[in-house]
């Protein structure tokens, strides 16, 4: 699974990988690209698989508060390109991974380093919330 992105700095789409062992670069003007995926039961060992801190988002289409953290989770993904990895999962299609976070509530933010979870958020945040969030994990 990939995800178009256009490039921040030159405006070039580039296709950017769910899995990849580097980051994203455009291939134009070789910045580094918001790297923003949806992971899936199937590959969410490999979307995880990074180099960078992994942001996961459990999340659902009807989940309202849900759909508020969506575009703050676009502009921290933008604003940390390069140093932050974002996997969008949605619990209503990919239960595996719902059980294995035992995610009841959603919401959950989880974040990912190394191959561990190093913290969790339940519930929605604002942008500055979720910015000191990412800075202290
Ligand atoms: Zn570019």
């Amino acid at each position: 699974m990939s995800n178009i992105v256009s490039c921040p700095s030159c405006g070039k789409r580039n296709r950017v990988p769910a899995a990849s062992s580097g980051l994203p670069q455009c291939a134009s003007c070789g910045a580094k690209l918001p790297w923003l995926v949806a992971g899936t039961d199937a590959d969410f060992a490999e979307a995880v698989d990074a180099r960078v801190p992994v942001l996961i988002d459990l999340w659902a289409p009807w989940c309202a508060p849900c759909r508020a953290v969506a575009p703050i989770l676009g502009k921290v993904a933008l604003e940390r390109a390069g140093k932050l990895k974002v996997v969008k999962v949605d619990v209503d299609e990919n239960p595996l991974v719902q059980a294995r976070f035992n995610a009841m509530s959603i919401p959950t933010m989880v974040l990912w380093k190394q191959g561990r979870e190093v913290a969790r958020q339940v519930g929605a945040l604002q942008k500055q919330a979720l910015d000191r969030w990412l800075d202290q994990g």
